[in-house]
């Protein structure tokens, strides 16, 4: 079987990261099976959709890579990828169901209708349409605004066979004759999703389970128009560190603020990969390899945790494995910020010192303080062991002495001018790198020393000598 998989958000806000895991499933599993991605909006709801938000959902896709094979243009050319593009499709199919009488007109009044649910909520009843209009014509509803309704056929029982669950049976009576056409003639999210996911050929519907109780209505309605089920897999949600679920209590929840907060797309896409699916205990997943061990089975039946610390541990993990000259790109304009600096090759210098420490990007401006200004973090403890003790002004007016000589000054000629002094002075060589540390940084925790002397060059280090 071919298969065709699609991701179709409704675009009324960023991509939300559960969004963006779901288009990573399906995404992956298209190009695990040689299938096609298909990108569909779903932007019936006219008050909530907008320009921005597909803007919105494009950018994160292509943040993390998510390429669609089928779907709209990016560069806002509508093609049939959009369902407010569709509509003629709908009301044909929905005509085509009110003629074979599994469809009727509704002309309650929106009021009534909201007095009944309201009652029945009272007694405790399910909300539930009363099919009061399943017995008017369709002259009857002529000119007054009709719905159009579902007719939910007698004694059938709603089964969703899912990847990920098995079998779910729901409750035929907790069904309603529901509305598939508005009066305005836009089709309603069930309604739309059957046509297009039939005439888009769709073989496999991956989707969150919050979409789980859709599912036996447009299992209802596909049948009902004698079409082929595609095979569902709901996928659980995600949930924020406190067990309830992901929103913007626990922070960005969306893709792209996490590009803006300096994670790389690399870190995001394997993180959220292994959000809810795992391959063995293995962590570190490049996008070649997540194709070749991603299957569908593999997917958790429980609700994920998001679990930022681990999203931390990976940035880092891929940010030592990046280019380092990309990652100097992306600290540069954190650091021109901060510290108004314009010297790239310097930049590029203490960027390299520090890849190893970086978690997020923006790490590197706490990180390299000392670097750019003298007005940089004194860590008291540290000076209180390191530098006020009775060797340490002797220690430090040597060195300074010697690397004042010390040309060209450079990590090879340095080295050697810690360990001659340390032999002469009868010390361990840490007796004189901790010091230094300090007096050169402000903290007991730096990079390499040689290179942290050499890259700030002579004058900043004698200047800092100096002062102790
Ligand atoms: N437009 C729906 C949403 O954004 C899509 C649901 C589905 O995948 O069928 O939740």
């Amino acid at each position: 079987m071919s298969v065709r998989v699609r991701f179709a958000p409704s675009p009324t806000g960023a991509l939300h990261l559960g969004g963006a895991r779901t288009a990573l499933f399906n995404w992956v599993y298209a190009r695990i099976r040689g299938g096609k991605f298909i990108l569909r909006i779903e932007d019936t709801d006219k008050t909530r959709s907008t320009k921005e938000a597909v803007s919105a959902i494009f950018d994160g896709l292509r943040w993390l890579g998510l390429d669609w094979d089928e779907g709209p243009g990016e560069d806002g050319t509508y093609g049939p990828y959009y369902q407010t593009k569709r509509l003629e499709l709908y009301k044909k199919y929905a005509e085509q169901l009110l003629a074979e009488g599994s469809a009727y007109y509704c002309i309650c009044p929106p009021e009534e209708l909201e007095k009944k649910r309201k009652e029945a909520a009272k007694n405790k009843l399910p909300p539930k349409y009363d099919n009061s209009c399943r017995k008017l014509t369709p002259e009857e509803a002529k000119g007054k605004n009709a719905v159009v309704r579902f007719k939910l056929p007698e004694g059938v029982k709603a089964i969703v066979y899912d990847l990920l669950r098995d079998k779910v049976e729901f409750e035929a009576d907790l069904l309603d004759d529901f509305v598939i056409m508005k009066s305005d003639g836009f089709p309603t999210y069930n309604f739309a999703c059957v046509v297009d996911d039939h005439l888009m050929e769709i073989s496999h519907v991956i989707r969150g389970d919050d979409h789980l109780s859709n599912t036996p209505r447009q299992i209802l309605l596909c049948q009902s128009l004698g079409w082929k089920l595609p095979k569902f897999a709901h996928i659980p949600m995600i949930l924020g560190e406190d067990g309830s679920r992901l929103s913007k209590r626990h922070g960005a929840t969306s893709a792209i603020e996490y590009e803006k907060k300096g994670y790389l797309p690399e870190a995001m896409f394997n993180y959220l990969a292994r959000l809810g699916w795992g391959y063995r205990d293995q962590e570190i997943f490049s996008r070649e390899e997540l194709v070749k061990k991603f299957t569908i089975k593999g997917i958790s039946k429980n609700p994920a945790k998001f679990d930022l610390d681990k999203l931390n541990w990976l940035n880092g993990q891929y940010i030592r494995k990046a280019l380092p000259e990309r990652i100097i790109d992306l600290c540069l304009p954190y650091l021109e910020d901060a510290y108004d600096t314009h010297d790239f090759d310097y930049v590029s210098k203490v960027v390299r010192l520090f890849i190893d420490r970086i978690v997020v990007i923006p790490d590197i401006v706490a990180l390299s303080k000392c670097f750019f200004t003298d007005d940089y973090d004194i860590d008291s403890a540290a000076v209180e062991k390191h530098l006020k003790t009775e060797i340490a002004p002797k220690i430090l007016g040597e060195l300074k002495g010697r690397l004042e000589k010390t040309e060209p000054f450079t990590k090879e000629n340095i080295e050697p001018v810690f360990k001659t002094l340390a032999s002469e002075l009868g010390l361990k060589l840490g007796q004189i790198i901790h010091p230094c540390r300090v007096a050169l940084t402000g903290t007991a925790a730096s990079p390499p020393m040689y290179d942290v002397v050499e890259v700030l060059g002579k004058n900043k280090v004698l200047n800092r000598l100096k002062k102790q």
